[in-house]
């Protein structure tokens, strides 16, 4: 877990604009009970590559906005869980092309509030697109059992239905992805949605909701509130009316959650940090394992949940492999998210950087080597840049190597052998993603089935996966079921045993 706690809101005064230039800007609403409705407040979306570039302002929802679109959603269930399943994948079909045939544009859009890199960006869109179209077809394919009850002339039916109402709260680093992921099989399942997507970054949840908005899904069926995790998340968790809560963000944030949730009998999901190994064995393809760590590590500057942040190296390949870290690193360009030749944009916020170059201070202090990076940057346009940083002679129980930093920091630790490689890749609270390059397919299949993580990759990036199967992780990175392809169905359904005496 991180030792920053950070209020994203303080980045809220990066902006210098003028009042009047602000106020003129259009302004998004939340959408409740199929209608567009305007909150107590407004909050500007800024530009981490361009600080002085508003994208738009939107509206800050408060509590009255999660009662009302609790109370919409809740009006709907009935319509929306007894009608047509065709209908239903029709919509989320229909979704599913709009974000496709808009790829470009929903990707600018990302790019530019969260700071992803262009084509990363876009393939972000990409994916939210066919997470729609997979669901469109998931929901024609919910089956159940019917199988024989041990006592005569009984039949045993096991179904599943919706849960009813779902709270889906979602973090900055995926603006669409992570909104799409809950929200289709949320809705093939049968739910109602409420989503509160992260404040720092409304529009491409915004985007998508307003495509939701002409999907021919009814009113009320699916709500967006925006506003803070503090008002609009907590009220959702605490809301009646709300049968389960969906959350991904921070271990702090779900902690608190889970326990909230724990206390009103309220199903919950969580998906939360990482601190992913990335081991290096001295059978590795050189040139393989130094671009699948850069990639695993520094793309979307870091941030990324599933991004390595320890990279675990065996003593005969060290040497070598830090020396081709420090020749790719050098080739890595930081800069605007939207410019050609971008391969890193910015960090996505003041305070998240400010917490990035506190850690960098740390490993120094703690008696890392920094061999590469760890400096503010300065480009055209005032931006949170900061280059990559690669720790060298970093140890396990460093802070940088514990502590999630979700950012473009990462620890090298040097190990003996594949057996100390695989306990230190497990000696740690978190559980999401581990990845081993290596060429020894012994070592290969003992990792897959030794990682304490959810997920594990072979001489792939940590970060990178399917979107029809199975995500999450174990250990603090995790709790409830699992999320996306098939196994959504765990968490947006519930079972029902029905006995029948004939
Ligand atoms: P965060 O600060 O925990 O926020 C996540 C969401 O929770 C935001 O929408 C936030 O609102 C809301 N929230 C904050 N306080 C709340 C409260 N008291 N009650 C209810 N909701 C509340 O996380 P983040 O900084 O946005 O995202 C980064 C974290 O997400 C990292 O730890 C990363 O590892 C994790 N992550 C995990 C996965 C995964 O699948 N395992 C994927 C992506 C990211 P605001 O908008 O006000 O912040």
């Amino acid at each position: 877990m991180s030792g920053y706690q950070s209020d994203k809101r303080t980045d809220a005064p990066k902006i210098h604009h003028t009042f009047h230039v602000l106020v003129n800007m259009k302004q998004h609403s939340n959408f409740i009970g199929g209608d567009w409705k305007e909150g107590t407040g407004s909050s500007p979306n800024v530009n981490p590559s361009n600080l002085s570039d508003t994208i738009a302002m939107y509206t800050q929802g408060d509590v009255a906005h999660v009662d009302e679109a609790v109370a919409a959603a809740t009006a709907a269930f009935p319509a929306w869980v007894s009608g047509s399943v065709q209908a239903r994948s029709d919509a989320l079909d229909k979704i599913g092309t709009e974000i496709l045939a808009r790829r470009d544009e929903l990707g600018r859009l990302l790019a530019r509030e969260e700071g992803k890199a262009l084509p990363d960006a876009v393939s972000e869109v990409v994916r939210a697109g066919h997470i729609f179209k997979f669901f469109a077809g998931e929901c024609l394919r919910l089956s159940g059992e019917i199988i024989p009850s041990v006592r005569p002339e009984i039949g045993v039916e096991i179904t599943r239905e919706p849960i009813g109402v779902v709270g889906l709260i979602t973090p900055w680093n995926f603006p669409i992805a992570i909104p799409a992921w809950k929200i289709a099989p949320a809705l093939a399942y049968g739910n109602c949605v409420v989503l509160k997507p992260a404040d720092l970054v409304p529009g491409s949840a915004w985007a998508l909701a307003e495509i939701i908005s002409r999907s021919g899904i009814p009113a009320g069926v699916f709500n967006l509130v925006m506003g803070r995790g503090s008002v609009i998340g907590d009220a959702l968790v605490k809301h009646p009316g709300v049968h389960a809560i969906s959350f991904t963000g921070s271990a702090g944030v779900g902690a608190r959650i889970a326990a909230q949730c724990a206390s009103l009998r309220k199903k919950v999901q969580l998906e939360m940090g990482g601190k992913n190994p990335q081991v290096v064995l001295d059978d590795a393809d050189l040139s393989q394992a130094v671009e699948l760590t850069v990639q695993s590590a520094f793309y979307s500057t870091g941030q990324r949940c599933t991004a390595a942040s320890r990279i675990i190296v065996t003593a005969g390949i060290y040497s070598r492999f830090m020396a081709a870290m420090k020749d790719r690193m050098a080739r890595i360009y930081v800069g605007d998210a939207l410019a050609t030749g971008t391969d890193i944009g910015p960090v996505s916020s003041q305070s998240q950087l400010a917490q990035n170059l506190a850690y960098v201070e740390i490993g120094k202090e703690e008696g890392a080597s920094l061999a590469v990076g760890g400096e503010r940057l300065k480009r055209e346009n005032e931006g949170f840049y900061m280059s990559p940083a690669l720790f060298s002679e970093s140890t396990a129980e460093m802070r940088i190597n514990r502590e999630e930093i979700f950012g473009p920091v990462a620890g090298v630790i040097r190990v003996r052998d594949y057996e100390e490689a695989l306990a230190t890749a497990n000696d740690t609270e978190f559980g999401l993603c581990a990845g081993i390059a290596t060429s020894n397919l012994k070592y290969a299949t003992h990792f897959k089935r030794h990682s304490h993580s959810g997920m594990v990759m072979v001489n792939l990036p940590t970060a990178g996966v399917d979107y029809h199967v199975a995500f999450g992780g174990r250990k603090g990175s995790s709790y409830g079921a699992r999320e996306q392809g098939r196994y959504a169905q765990e968490f947006f359904t519930t079972v029902k045993t029905a006995y029948t005496y004939a």
